[in-house]
């Protein structure tokens, strides 16, 4: 969480940092600070998004060849003014932002309480700055050996960047569990925590591991591990587009990012799935089958709406591979000391490569002998660098806070996997086989079918936008899905909603069933259909409001339902592609009926980086 950007070099920083900040917004939003170094060191912070900083500042004199910005994410002190990153050192020389947790400041606090310090603001980060200015002046020769002795007492996350005012010429950064890359331009360096403010300048970037140190001038950029021996950066080109991180005419990313799903699942399938020659090509994958093969269980491992993904996905392997699954919440899996046993394979699954949780699960487990596979969006992530083998979902870059073409795109990678292993391991007939390549080919056409369905499911937000709470149920496949429906609507609605296996919904919620509760039921035609129209019905008999995702010409559930939207008839495996759709737009259009800002929910980050 937080985004971080900085520049050194010799164009103007302020405008460079301040688009970054726009672009890194999605990280956290609560308040927003630069640190600008043209001899002084001045810093200018404001609570509130990065738009409330760049109004304060409209008219300043904001000359600087190098500067540091920041959008925080509040882990430690309320948003506000005080607490907003950048932070100045008690001499007023050193300014520094960071990203993530101290998890062991309030110690290190007391010490320096003890010597005599002040701290100005409520936060983790200013005590780590005092610690590293308090042995810069008293037992280092320079500002890259204080930070470096203060970084081996910490323990916790992050990212930091210092700018001093003495060396004007110099950044000094460092990285432990949040992501920190570092363009490579023309006499001037780029430093972020994704690449999306850099990518303008620049498509050489070097990505920052942990317990690695910078020392970043216009024209040099060293790097050095915790011996303070140089390492030689590792420079990657970057295959991003511009066009790829704005918003194209949308009014919101996530708008843009449902209506990009065709193409996002497109793409995932691209260059892997041959229908004609009946043939899945994952380089991850043919690498590693007779190790898939064998394996003796899967542990898919996720957060949010990447669980979801791992949990459908347990049906999915179960149901084509035959093999043992487990769907984990990485912050659980991490701290319960779990069995793991030679012959376990773990699938992790992350948008953005570094979800803290997922990142340090998957370290233990890897530990302990595991297998890592990951199934992850951002290139170049730490989870993908940790990862022994795995399938980059390809959906583009995701900014929309709520998780949408990713979700697709994830579910659509660990179908491709699990086909191709249900088949290898002889699970699957040759018929079977090629019928689900053959749909699954098609579901790009098919969601394009079901984004017509836009203005349905706005009126439909329109009408239900004051309802306080929702109901999600779903049975099989779609069960995962009705969980993704009522995280969607919380995100951006703030509506309180539950989602449940249909089925459950007898032994506790159908409590809450009244005139007023919208249940909305995931009912594409499958094996549980009839169960799950006895469920509505017994919704229905206690008056409640049935809203139903339907395969197209299900007179049956048009008949019981007071809404329906249909999607086009699929592969019961492969609906949940499809029965997803509306439950974002649904979130969509009633997070914008209320007037909410549906890229940026409140209090949420979209890039988890701390646990
Ligand atoms: N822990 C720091 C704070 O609360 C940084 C949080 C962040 O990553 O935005 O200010």
């Amino acid at each position: 969480m937080c985004g971080i950007v900085a520049y050194i070099g010799n164009q103007e920083a302020y405008p460079i940092i301040l688009k970054g900040l726009q672009r890194l917004e999605y990280r956290g939003y609560d308040s927003a600070g630069v640190a600008l170094l043209d001899q002084k060191l001045t810093i200018y912070k404001k609570k509130g998004k990065v738009a409330e900083l760049e109004g304060s500042l409209i008219g300043k004199n904001l000359h600087a060849k190098s500067g540091i910005g920041h959008t925080r994410w509040a882990t430690h002190g309320e948003p506000s003014d005080r607490n907003a990153h950048p932070h100045r050192s008690p001499s007023g020389k050193l300014a520094m932002v960071h990203n993530g947790i101290i998890e062991n400041f309030a110690p290190i606090k007391k010490e320096l309480q003890n010597k005599g310090y002040v701290f100005q603001s409520d936060t983790d980060t200013e005590v780590l700055l005092y610690f590293i200015e308090d042995i810069y002046h008293n037992d280092a020769t320079s500002l890259e050996e204080a930070v470096r002795i203060a970084l081996k007492r910490i323990i916790g996350a992050y990212v930091i960047i210092l700018l001093d005012e003495a060396h004007p010429d110099t950044l000094i950064a460092a990285r432990k569990g949040s992501p920190l890359v570092i363009g490579i331009g023309k006499n001037e360096h780029f430093l972020a925590s994704d690449a999306s403010p850099i990518i303008e300048y620049t498509k050489e970037v070097v990505y920052i591991n942990d317990y690695e140190m910078a020392i970043v001038k216009p024209d040099e950029l060293i790097l050095k591990n915790p011996g303070n021996e140089r390492i030689t950066p590792f420079i990657t080109k970057l295959d991003m587009e511009l066009a790829a991180i704005e918003k194209g005419g949308y009014e919101h990313f996530m708008l843009k990012e449902i209506f990009e799903q065709p193409t996002a699942v497109f793409d995932c399938l691209r260059g892997r799935l041959d229908a004609k020659a009946g043939t899945i090509r994952m380089g991850g994958i043919d690498k590693h089958l007779e190790l898939l093969k064998e394996a003796k269980r899967i542990i898919l491992v996720g957060c949010g709406t990447s669980w979801h993904a791992g949990l459908l996905a347990e049906y999915v392997f179960e149901e084509l591979c035959r093999v043992p699954v487990e769907v984990e919440y990485a912050s659980e899996f991490r701290y319960r000391n779990p069995v793991i046993n030679p012959g376990d394979v773990i699938i992790a699954i992350s948008q953005s490569g570094e979800t803290a949780d997922t990142l340090v699960a998957l370290e233990n487990a890897k530990n302990q002998g595991a297998f890592i596979f990951g199934v992850v969006n951002v290139v170049g992530s730490s989870i993908a660098r940790l990862s022994q083998a795995g399938a980059y979902t390809h959906a583009g870059p995701e900014i929309g806070v709520a998780s949408t073409k990713a979700f697709t795109a994830q579910i659509t990678v660990l179908y491709l996997i699990a086909i191709k292993l249900g088949y290898a391991k002889g699970c699957l007939s040759r018929d079977r086989y090629l019928h689900l390549i053959g749909e699954l080919a098609l579901v790009p056409d098919k969601i394009s079918e079901v984004l017509k369905s836009a203005p349905a499911v706005a009126a439909l937000a329109e009408k239900y936008k004051d309802a306080r709470d929702f109901l999600f149920l779903g049975r099989g496949y779609n069960f995962p899905i009705a969980l993704e429906g009522a995280l969607k609507l919380k995100e951006i609605s703030y509506i309180h909603a539950e989602g449940y296996p249909a089925a459950e919904m007898k032994h506790g919620p159908i409590a809450l069933v009244e005139d007023s509760l919208p249940v909305v039921f995931v009912a594409t035609k499958d094996s549980y259909h009839d169960k799950l129209i006895s469920n509505a019905q017994e919704i229905k008999a206690r008056k409640g409001s049935v809203i139903a995702v339907i395969s197209e010409n299900d007179t049956v559930f048009q008949d019981i339902a007071d809404e329906t939207i249909a999607v086009p008839a699929a592969d019961e495996i492969l609906a949940p592609l499809l029965s997803v759709v509306p439950l974002q737009l649904l979130a969509y259009y009633t997070g914008l009926a209320k007037g909410l800002d549906v890229d940026k929910p409140r209090n949420l980050a979209k890039s988890v980086t701390v646990e």
